[in-house]
C-alpha cells in the first residue's frame, strides 16, 4: 500500500489545514479571552490590594507617630534639670528600649540652647522661631528635613517639656529612626515612597527606584488614588494616600505611595504565557497526527483511484484498483473497475472492428475475415461459443457451420439444417439487430447443432448481403456467464462488417474476373498466364519435368473480321476459344492474350527424353480441330492457324522468354506458309532478329537506290514474250541480294509496301517510256499490288497520277491482285477494281487457288486474268488433286471469259500437261528468270528483231 503524501495531495493539504484551523481557532480565542480576563482581574486585584495596603499603612503610620509622641512625652517628663544641667533619667532598663525609636534626641532650651541627649546633636536641624513658638503652645511638632544632595530626608518630632521641670521653655526634639517609623519591611513586596507636601521625597524603600513621575500632579488633585507608569525596567502599578496629620500634630501633609512592578503582580499571567504556546503546539501536533491518520484512511483510496484514472487516461486499460475499506470507497473502486472493464472491452471491440475494416479494405477474402472474427470475438464479447454459418438464400438451409468454443480450435460441422419459416422470418425481420434466444427458444433447430448442455443463452446475428440472407453468426453464453450489455451492439456492428466483407468479397471476385478473364471468350488473360507460367516453371523445376508453351495465331483473321464484320469476328473468336479448350487437357491453360492470339500452357511433360512427340501431336490436334469449318453468321468458314512452340527448360527459363520464343516460332510458322506449327530454335530467333534488322534497313533502301525492278517475261505457246511481271529486287550493300519473299512480308507488316508498290509502278512506267522512246513496242507489264496498297483510299489517284506523270498508256499496265483484296466488303472491292479498270488498266488475280475464296465468287469480280498459283504447278507430277484444281480453274476462267496465266513453269513436263489443258500463257524459269531492266530490254529488242526477221 502506497503511503499517502499529504504534502502532494491537494485535498489532503486542505483537509489538514481545516483541521488545524478548527482546532486552533477556539484554543486561540479562548486563550486570548482568558488572558485578557486574567490580566484585568490581576490589574484590579493588585490595584485594590495596593490601595488597601496604602490605607493600612497610613493608619499604622499615624499609630506609630502617636506612639512616638507618647514616648517623647514620657521622656520629656523624665528630663531633670539640675542646675541648668539637664539629664534624661529613665527609670528602668526596659525603658531604654524607648530610645530605640530615635536616632537623635536633643533638648532645645529657651529656643537657643541645644543639648544632645543621646549623641552629638549636630544633625538635629534648627527649628524656626515659628515652630518653636508652635511647640511652646503645647503642640507636637513634626518636621521633615530633606537633604537634596543625598536625596534623603529626616523626620523630626518635637514636644514641649512639661512644667514640672520648671523650665522657662524647653523642647524635646527627636529624629525618628526611619526603620521604626516607616516600617518599610511590612509592605514588602510593595515599594514604598513617602513624600512631603512640597513633593520632596522623604523616604523610599528602594532608593534605586525613582519616584513615580506622575505622583506630584496626582497628589495635587485627589486625596488618594491609583497610578501606573513605565520605567525602562518595566511597568508599575501604584496607589497613593495622603496622611492627614494636621489634626493631631503641627505639621504638613505626607503622601504615602506604594507600587508593585507588573512583573511581580502579574506573575500568574506570566506563567500562563509560558505554558500557552507549548499547549497550542501540542494541540497542533495532536490535530496533525489525528487528521493525517484520518486523511490517510480516506484519501489513500482516493489517491489510488486518481492514479488509476491517470493511467487509464494514458491508455493503460489493464488498471485494476483494489480497495477493501467496506465503505463508499470500496463501492467506488468496484464501479471504477467495472467501468475500466467495459472501456477495455469497448477498445478491444473497436480494435477488432478496425482490424476487420482494414482487412475488408485490403480485400482479404471473407474466409480470412471470418477466421479473424472467430479468433478475436470470444475474448472481447466474453462468450463461450461463437459460430458462423452460411445460409442458402434460396432454400434457407444453414451449412458450413464453423464453431469455436472457449480456447478450443475451430470445428467445422458439415450438417445442413433447414430453418423453419418463423425462424427465417425472424432472421429477416431482425437483420438490423440481434436475436436473443435460449436452448428451446427461437432458432432452436440451428442452436441444437452445438449440442450444448446446461443453461445457455444466445445472441444470433443475421447477415444480409444484397437483400438476401447470406450468413448467420451465433454467440453463446453458458450460465453463470451472462450476456454483457455491450455485446449486442458490438455483435451487430460486427455482423454488419461481415456483411460488407462478404459483399466485398463477391465484388472482389467480380473484379478479379474482370481483371483476369477475357470478357468475350471467358478465357483467362495475360495476368493469369504470367502467374501460371511462374507456377508451372517452379513445378517443372521441382519435378524435373518439362513444359510447353503454344503460341497460336489465326491466319488472316483480320480479313475475316473486315469482310464479315466485327460481330462475326467476335463469334469466330468465341468458337475458336471453345475449340482450343476442347483440344487440350483440362489441366492445361488456354489464354487469349489479345486479338486473334491465343496461348496454351501445357505442363507436366514427363516422357523424357521425347516429350516433343507429345507436344507435336497436341499441336497437330489443335491445328486439325481449328481447320474444321465453323458456322459464323450463318456462313461456313474455314480458318487455319499457325502455331509456335517453346519448351521449358530447353528453350527458355522465364515466362517472358518462353512467350517470346514461342512467338518467334509462330512467326517462323507463318513465314513458312501458315497453317502449320514450328518449334522454337535459336536460329529461328536469329531470323526474327534479322527481320527486325531488315525492317530498319528497308526504310532507307529506296533513297539509297538499293531497290531495282526486274522483269520476268510471260510467253505464249510459241514461247514469244507477250508480257512480263515486274518483280522487285533489293541489292543490299552488305547482305547482297535480299529476296522479296523475305522482305515483302516485312514491308507489308510495317506498311512500307505501299511506298515500294508506288515506286515499282513508277519504275515500270519509266521503263515502258524508255522502251517507247527507243522505238520499241513494249509488252504489257504486270505490277504486284499488295492488299494493303489496294485498300489505300488514295490508290486510284496515285496510280492515275503516275500514269499521267510518265505519260504512259494504261493499256501497258496490268495490276496483280491477291485474294486478300476480296477480304472485307466485297462490294467495296468491286468498286475499287472498277475504278482501276476505268483508268484503262488490266486486272489479274495472282496466286489463285491458295486462298480461302471459293471459285464461285470469282464471277462477280471485274477481272481480266487469273494467275494460277505456282504451288499447283509444282505438285502437278506428284499430286493428282493439283491437276484437278488446275483443270477446274481453267474451265472456270474459260467460262468467265478470263485469260489464264500459269506461273512457276520449270520443266517441259509441266508445260506439256499445261498445254494439254489449253493453257496459253506461261511464266517460269523454263522460259526466263526475272531479268534486270536492261537485259529485258535487250531481250525484247532481239525478239522484235527476230519477229521482223521471221516475217
Ligand atoms: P509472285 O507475285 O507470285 O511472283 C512470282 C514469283 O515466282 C517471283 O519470285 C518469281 O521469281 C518466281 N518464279 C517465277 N517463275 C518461277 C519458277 O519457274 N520457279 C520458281 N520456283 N519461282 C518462279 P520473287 O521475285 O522472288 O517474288 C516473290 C514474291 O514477292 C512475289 O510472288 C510477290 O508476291 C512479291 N513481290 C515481288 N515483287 C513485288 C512488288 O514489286 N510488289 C509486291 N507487292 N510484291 C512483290
Ligand atoms: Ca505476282
Ligand atoms: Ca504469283
Amino acid at each position: 500500500m502506497r503511503k499517502l503524501s499529504v504534502i502532494h495531495n491537494k485535498v489532503a493539504r486542505r483537509i489538514l489545514l481545516s483541521f488545524i484551523l478548527a482546532a486552533l481557532l477556539p484554543i486561540g480565542i479562548l486563550g486570548i479571552l482568558s488572558y485578557r480576563h486574567v490580566d484585568l482581574q490581576l490589574h484590579e486585584q493588585t490595584t485594590q490590594s495596593l490601595h488597601k495596603s496604602t490605607k493600612d499603612y497610613t493608619l499604622r503610620l499615624i499609630d506609630r507617630l502617636t506612639i512616638v509622641e507618647n514616648t517623647l512625652h514620657v521622656l520629656a517628663n523624665n528630663v531633670t534639670n539640675t542646675h541648668e544641667t539637664f539629664n534624661l533619667t529613665l527609670p528602668n532598663e526596659n525603658n531604654q528600649n524607648l530610645l530605640n525609636q530615635f536616632t537623635n534626641l536633643s533638648l532645645v532650651i529657651s529656643n537657643v540652647k541645644k543639648i544632645s541627649l543621646l549623641t552629638d546633636n549636630s544633625s538635629v536641624p534648627d527649628l524656626s522661631q515659628a515652630e518653636l513658638a508652635e511647640v511652646n503652645t503645647g503642640k507636637t511638632l513634626i518636621k521633615s528635613v530633606i537633604d537634596i544632595t543625598s536625596n534623603t530626608g529626616q523626620l523630626l518630632m518635637g514636644v514641649p517639656l512639661s512644667a514640672k521641670q520648671k523650665l522657662a521653655t524647653g523642647i524635646l526634639i527627636a529624629e525618628l529612626k526611619p526603620e521604626f517609623i516607616w516600617e518599610a519591611d511590612n509592605v514588602v513586596p510593595n515599594n514604598l515612597w513617602i513624600i512631603n507636601q512640597t513633593g520632596q521625597l522623604l523616604f523610599a524603600s528602594e532608593p534605586a527606584l525613582p519616584l513615580p513621575p506622575p505622583i506630584r500632579a496626582l497628589t495635587n488633585k485627589a486625596y488618594s488614588g491609583n497610578l501606573t507608569w513605565q520605567t525602562p525596567s518595566g511597568s508599575y502599578l501604584g496607589a497613593y494616600r495622603k496622611v492627614a496629620l494636621n489634626s493631631f500634630f503641627s505639621t504638613t501633609e505626607f503622601t504615602v505611595v506604594q507600587a508593585q512592578s507588573k512583573e511581580l503582580a502579574f506573575g500568574a499571567i506570566q506563567q500562563f504565557r509560558l505554558i500557552y504556546p507549548p499547549v497550542i503546539l501540542l494541540a497542533i501536533l495532536i490535530v496533525v497526527f489525528l487528521s493525517s491518520r484520518l486523511i490517510a484512511k480516506y484519501l489513500n483510496p482516493l489517491e489510488r483511484l486518481n492514479t488509476a484514472t491517470l493511467r487509464i487516461a494514458n491508455g493503460d486499460l489493464d488498471t485494476y484498483v483494489s480497495i477493501h475499506s467496506q465503505d463508499e470507497f470500496e463501492n467506488l473502486a468496484h464501479s471504477f473497475n467495472e467501468m475500466t472493464r467495459r472501456l477495455r472491452s469497448q477498445f478491444d471491440i473497436m480494435a477488432t472492428m478496425a482490424e476487420i475494416d482494414r482487412n475488408i479494405l485490403s480485400a482479404l477474402n471473407a474466409e480470412e475475415i471470418i477466421t479473424i472474427a472467430l479468433d478475436r470475438m470470444p475474448s472481447i464479447l466474453l462468450c463461450d461459443l461463437i459460430s458462423i454459418a452460411r445460409i442458402n438464400p434460396e432454400t434457407y438451409q444453414v451449412s458450413n457451420i464453423h464453431t469455436r468454443r472457449h480456447n478450443h480450435d475451430t470445428e467445422t460441422n458439415d450438417d445442413t439444417i433447414k430453418l423453419t419459416l418463423p425462424d427465417v422470418l425472424e432472421l429477416l425481420a431482425m437483420q438490423d439487430s440481434v436475436i436473443f434466444t435460449e436452448d428451446n427458444g427461437k432458432l432452436s433447430a440451428y442452436i441444437h447443432v452445438f449440442g450444448n448442455r446446461g443453461y445457455w443463452q444466445y445472441l444470433v446475428i443475421p447477415i444480409v448481403v444484397n437483400n438476401t440472407l447470406s450468413s448467420i453468426i451465433c454467440l453463446g453464453y453458458q450460465s453463470p456467464n451472462e450476456i454483457p450489455p455491450e455485446a449486442s451492439n458490438a455483435a451487430r456492428n460486427f455482423g454488419d462488417r461481415i456483411a460488407v466483407a462478404l459483399s466485398n468479397a463477391a465484388w472482389e471476385e467480380k473484379l478479379y474476373q474482370q481483371a483476369h478473364y477475357d470478357a468475350l471468350t471467358k478465357l483467362p488473360n495475360r495476368l493469369v498466364l504470367n502467374d501460371r507460367l511462374v507456377q508451372e516453371i517452379a513445378r517443372a523445376k521441382r519435378d524435373d519435368s518439362q513444359l510447353a508453351v503454344f503460341f497460336i495465331d489465326l491466319d488472316r483473321f483480320k480479313a475475316i473480321n473486315d469482310s464479315l464484320g466485327h460481330a462475326a469476328g467476335d463469334e469466330l473468336l468465341v468458337k475458336v476459344a471453345q475449340v482450343l479448350v476442347g483440344a487440350v487437357r483440362a489441366t492445361d491453360l488456354v489464354v487469349r492474350i489479345g486479338g486473334d492470339e491465343f496461348v496454351i500452357v501445357m505442363g507436366d511433360l514427363h516422357n523424357k527424353p521425347y516429350p516433343m512427340r507429345t507436344v507435336s501431336s497436341v499441336a497437330e490436334k489443335i491445328l486439325d480441330s481449328l481447320k474444321q469449318p465453323l458456322i459464323i453468321a450463318d456462313h461456313p468458314i474455314t480458318v487455319t492457324s499457325s502455331l509456335g512452340i517453346a519448351v521449358f527448360p530447353k528453350d527458355a527459363n522465364t515466362p517472358q522468354d518462353l512467350l517470346k520464343n514461342a512467338d518467334a516460332a509462330l512467326y517462323h510458322a507463318k513465314s513458312e506458309g501458315r497453317a502449320n506449327f514450328r518449334f522454337y530454335s535459336p536460329e529461328l530467333n536469329a531470323a526474327a532478329l534479322e527481320n527486325i534488322m531488315l525492317e530498319q534497313e528497308l526504310r532507307g533502301a529506296i533513297t539509297r537506290g538499293e531497290l531495282q525492278v526486274y522483269f520476268q517475261p510471260k510467253v505464249n505457246l510459241d514461247r514469244r514474250i507477250v508480257g512480263a511481271e515486274a518483280l522487285i529486287r533489293w541489292q543490299h550493300a552488305k547482305l547482297g541480294m535480299v529476296s522479296p519473299a523475305k522482305f515483302i512480308p516485312i514491308a507489308e507488316q510495317t506498311g512500307l509496301v505501299v511506298e515500294i508498290g508506288y515506286w515499282v509502278l513508277e519504275q515500270t512506267c519509266l521503263w515502258i517510256k524508255n522502251c517507247l522512246s527507243q522505238g520499241l513496242e513494249p509488252v504489257r507489264i504486270s505490277v504486284n499490288l499488295s492488299g494493303l496498297e489496294f485498300k489505300r483510299p488514295e490508290l486510284v489517284d496515285v496510280v492515275a497520277g503516275i500514269l499521267a506523270k510518265t505519260g504512259i498508256d494504261p493499256k501497258y499496265i496490268e495490276l496483280e491482285l491477291t485474294e486478300s483484296v476480296t477480304v472485307g466488303s466485297i462490294n467495296t472491292c468491286i468498286t475499287r477494281m472498277n475504278e482501276l479498270k476505268n483508268l484503262g488498266l488490266t486486272l489479274s488475280m495472282d496466286d489463285f487457288g491458295t486462298g480461302f475464296s471459293s471459285l464461285s465468287y470469282l464471277r462477280n469480280l471485274p477481272l481480266d486474268v487469273i494467275k494460277i498459283d505456282q504451288a499447283f504447278v509444282k505438285q502437278l507430277e506428284s499430286d493428282s488433286s493439283s491437276q484437278a484444281i488446275i483443270k477446274a480453274i481453267l474451265a472456270l476462267a474459260h467460262g468467265l471469259d478470263m485469260k489464264t496465266v500459269v506461273e512457276g513453269v520449270e520443266n517441259e513436263n509441266q508445260l506439256a500437261f499445261l498445254k494439254e489443258q489449253q493453257c496459253t500463257i506461261f511464266q517460269g524459269f523454263l522460259f526466263s528468270r526475272p531479268l534486270p531492266r536492261e537485259e529485258f530490254l535487250t531481250l525484247l529488242k532481239a525478239e522484235s528483231h527476230n519477229k521482223i526477221l521471221a516475217q
